[in-house]
């Protein structure tokens, strides 16, 4: 008989329930899982081994044979087996014609060939239909059955007879494909499981420099200095105090960071006069990493709700407290409620409450749950007019926090300024730049631009 009559059958469209030999090539750990995922789901498996023995491992209704017999035995043939193995397949390349291939292989760096782990094996075997799929998925999770987070299986090839034989598998297994296109994805595909919260690192990196910046810095006044010049030892700010007064500060920085890029975009679109040439890549990155710098605001305005909240709980607050009372007895007069200071206080917490609540809003409406409800009108209803509502009230939060004190002499140890004034820079630049341009004769051509309108409009030759 024709050695390859079994694929032409194969590829031809199944008319009973029955499902067709799927081929494993190796009996390591993901070829066991996959292996059982598959019997599980009622398809017959066959390993082609190295050994012929069946160990425990293997699942019980598989059968294991050499990689020659194995092959013959199904039209798809899954390789799992790393790819610096692959040379051993050249000499199969026979019995390989015609079949489908399904690379499942991954790397341990990115781009660490130069071709994807697909189209080698493809160079390799020109006479096989090469597919890339289920390499997102981890052995551990195929075995467990904890799929939920990872039903995707990104799939990829040039055969589209081949790709759907292998979506239907997939499908099968109770996973989702996605259809990447040809083999030139591969390469992608392959890159997916090393990249390491690829969008979260620039905002992480960046909010761990400022807060070790801010740590120190609040170390340096508060501790250090007290400690020197007056005398105190307030080391055990370190715990609380020093932490509830970085996370505000981060808070609102990383809160303007978000708006930042969009000021900048605004600006290199007027100057530019049009909306059709590309940003500068670091305004891109910035841009595609909003999200991420929002979220770890506010994770940080949720921190110092959580300090402040505990401060009363403070053996510190409760002396200066009781210091303030025994003052008083002692000088034998009752100081009056001061109503600017009450104003302030009162004012102080309530802008900053509401600030917060807007933050949470904000941090709600980028859950892909909520977002996918919203249009998108809405989502930019919330996640810009409500978003600098919310910058508005954090800053003017910091801004009576400090009042007449950020211009007292006290507030400058060393020369330095509190770092409550460092934290508004960026955000009242913010505003104040956003606020020209929302100005009509700012805003008008602006939204021009953004609609298409350009000043010097290329001319079509
Ligand atoms: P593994 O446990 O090391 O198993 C690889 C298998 O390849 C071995 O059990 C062996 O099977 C066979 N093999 C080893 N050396 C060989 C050689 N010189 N010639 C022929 N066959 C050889 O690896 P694995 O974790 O199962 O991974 C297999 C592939 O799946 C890799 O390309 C990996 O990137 C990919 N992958 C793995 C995971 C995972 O979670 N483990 C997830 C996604 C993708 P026999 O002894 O039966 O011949």
């Amino acid at each position: 008989m024709n050695k390859n009559s079994s694929n032409i059958m194969a590829l031809a469209p199944s008319t009973s329930n029955k499902r067709e030999t799927v081929c494993i090539f190796g009996t390591g750990d993901f070829g066991r899982a996959l292996g059982h995922k598959m019997i599980q789901s009622g398809y017959p498996v066959v390993y082609g081994s190295r050994s012929t023995q069946i160990s425990n491992l293997i699942p019980k209704d598989a059968e294991v044979l050499g990689h020659a017999e194995a092959a013959q035995k199904a039209a798809v043939i899954i390789i799992a087996i790393q790819r610096q193995h692959y040379g051993f397949l050249t000499p199969l390349a026979e019995i390989l014609h015609g079949k489908v291939l399904v690379d499942i292989s991954n790397n341990l760096k990115l781009n660490q060939y130069p071709e994807s782990n697909a189209e080698y094996l493809a160079q390799l075997l020109p006479g096989s239909k090469v597919v890339k799929a289920f390499n997102t998925v981890s052995a551990w999770a195929l075995q467990s059955g904890t799929l939920d987070a990872s039903r995707q299986v990104f799939v990829c090839g040039d055969d589209v007879e081949a790709k759907q034989m292998v979506m239907n598998i997939v499908r099968a297994l109770g996973l989702t494909p996605l259809d990447k296109g040809s083999l030139l994805a591969a390469q992608e595909i392959e890159n997916y499981p090393l990249q390491l919260f690829p969008m979260w690192k620039f905002p992480i990196f960046l909010s761990l420099g400022l807060t070790v910046f801010f740590f120190f810095y609040c170390l340096a006044l508060d501790v250090i200095y007290t400690y020197i010049y007056e005398n105190n030892n307030f080391s055990f700010f370190i715990a609380i105090t020093i932490p509830n007064r970085v996370c505000p500060v981060m808070a609102l920085i990383l809160l303007a960071l978000v708006y930042l890029p969009g000021i900048f975009a605004a600006i290199i679109q007027l100057y530019r006069g049009t909306k059709y040439r590309r940003f500068p890549d670091w305004l891109d990155k910035w841009m595609l990493c909003r999200k991420q710098l929002g979220l770890i605001a506010l994770a940080f305005a949720s921190l110092h709700a959580v300090f402040t909240l505990v401060t009363p709980l403070r053996a510190f607050a409760s002396w200066r407290t009781g210091k303030g009372i025994i003052s008083q007895v002692l000088n034998n007069r009752t100081e009056p409620l001061n109503n600017t200071n009450a104003w302030l206080s009162d004012s102080y917490l309530a802008l900053g409450i509401l600030g917060f609540f807007f933050f949470v809003l904000l941090g709600i409406t980028s859950l892909p749950s909520v977002s996918n409800n919203v249009n998108w009108r809405e989502f930019r209803f919330v996640q810009s007019k409500l978003g600098y509502l919310a910058l508005i009230l954090c800053t003017a939060h910091t801004l009576v926090y400090g009042g007449k004190w950020f211009l007292s002499p006290s507030a400058y140890k060393w020369y330095l300024p509190n770092i409550y004034i460092l934290s508004l820079i960026v955000p009242c630049a913010v505003l104040v730049v956003k606020f020209v341009l929302i100005f009509p004769c700012v805003d008008k051509p602006l939204t021009q631009i953004r609609q298409g309108w350009e000043r010097n409009p290329k001319c079509s030759e």
